[in-house]
């Protein structure tokens, strides 16, 4: 791992085009904390010219794993698994304190397990607790902000008459989004159903692995990876509304590559995994006849534009929504700050990009803001809610299965 990690930084030919793109070298101005920077620190790490070091490990905590430098980068460089290999090694020389290791740890598992999340939020907004526990926020950020709770979606989702199927799909329910985000889930098997698929949902299928990777425990992540391959065995297509899980579940054949018993089949899941965007464009998306009047923006989850490269997807169907105006954000590929568990863990830059975003937001004057992932829903709506604005936010899903309501 080490040789095929070193392999991959020495393609960095050290040019800068990607700093511009990279919102943490936007924000502090720092090589550092940029993709080139933090390449070379990984690079010297690996040549012993430094040490693998609570500095190096800082640079690579404060890395939102956008993966806009790999969008940026004429030579192809891989950060993203360049960033999640030099992780899990800084992870094995234990350079956190064990209660930093406990919180991180603890937060992983909490978000990861949707009965113990779906019952600690009903906890917290029943005791009015909005915030994280100080116990757990106090190490896992040096930051002195807390950071917010997400609130679970609630509402219902009506049932409609569907035509009869011709194609069987998985969907996979996803751990914090099963939890936390019900009204998407149901509102993307409802847009399925509508384009002729029989819906399974696999009961032994769990999380995806992709926090725990993205945070160094990737024995964690392989340990789910593997699960879940288990548990859509059918040679059918896996569909996400979930761009962080989707570019997990499509990097499979990577994580798993040196594990004889599972490299290949990890390859194969991966060949069948469709954001539900992707999918409903390839498959032949039938729009609503009844015209929805209003200004939808479209803003580009980081693991769907930057990680899976799926950009006009998402923009074309909520086009062809009869009324619907679709303005392009300023900075709409640009992170939101949410970036899985980067808002919990680096509060402080994920606000400052949050309020960067919302004024981008707030100048094109939507009615609607559309996104193709949780966190980043979760975390623009908060941002909505703090400025007490009238602009809805909702994934693309959503969106799309609201317009056929009115038909
Ligand atoms: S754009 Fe690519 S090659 Fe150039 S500095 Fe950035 S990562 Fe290295
Ligand atoms: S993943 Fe994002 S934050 Fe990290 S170096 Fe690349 S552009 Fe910067």
């Amino acid at each position: 791992m080490r040789n095929d990690l070193y392999d991959r930084t020495v393609k960095c030919i050290r040019c800068g085009f990607c700093l511009e793109a990279c919102p943490t070298f936007v924000l502090t101005g720092q090589e550092t904390e940029s993709p080139r920077g933090r390449i070379y620190l990984v690079r010297s790490a690996i040549e012993n010219q430094i040490g693998w070091s609570e500095e190096v490990q800082a640079h690579l905590d404060s890395c939102l794993g956008c993966r806009a430098c790999e969008t940026a980068c004429p030579s192809g460089v891989q950060y993203g698994s360049i960033l999640e290999m030099a992780r899990e090694s800084l992870e094995s020389k234990r350079l956190r304190t064990w209660k930093q290791r406990w919180a991180r740890k603890t937060l992983i598992k909490t978000l990861t397990r949707p009965n113990r999340l779906r019952m600690q939020t009903a906890v917290a907004l029943k005791l009015g607790i909005k915030k994280t526990p100080f116990a757990l926020s106090r190490h896992l950020s040096s930051d002195e902000q807390e950071a917010t709770l997400p609130i679970p979606e609630t509402g219902k989702w009506p049932q409609s008459e569907y035509p009869k199927p011709t194609r069987q799909v998985y969907f996979l329910q996803g751990c914090a989004m099963r939890a936390l985000f019900k009204t998407t889930n149901a509102a993307t098997v409802d847009l399925l159903r509508r384009h002729r698929c029989e819906v399974i949902i696999s009961r032994s299928a769990g999380c995806c692995g992709a926090l725990a990777t993205h945070v160094g425990l990737a024995d964690e992540g392989r340990k789910l990876a593997r699960s879940l391959i288990d548990s859509m065995p059918k040679d059918i297509p896996v569909i996400t509304n979930s761009a962080g899980c989707g570019s997990a579940m499509k990097e499979y054949g990577h994580l798993l590559e040196n594990d004889r018993h599972y490299a290949e089949k990890a390859v194969r899941f991966a060949n069948r995994v469709k954001d539900i965007s992707e999918f409903l464009y390839e498959s032949g998306f039938v729009p609503p006849k009844a015209s929805t009047p209003m200004r939808v923006a479209y803003h580009d989850a980081c693991h769907l534009a930057h990680g899976q490269g799926v950009r006009s997807q998402p923009r074309e169907l909520l086009a062809l929504l009869p009324g619907i105006d679709l303005i392009e954000l300023e900075e709409a590929d640009r992170c939101c700050g949410s970036a899985g568990v980067y808002n919990l863990t680096q509060p402080k830059l994920a606000r400052e990009l949050l309020e960067r975003k919302w004024n981008f937001i707030e100048e094109a004057k939507p009615d609607v803001v559309a996104t193709g992932n949780p966190g980043c829903l979760a975390w623009i709506a908060q941002a909505a809610k703090e400025h007490r604005s009238a602009i809805q936010v909702k994934h693309t899903a959503v969106v799309l299965a609201e317009a056929y309501l009115k038909d």
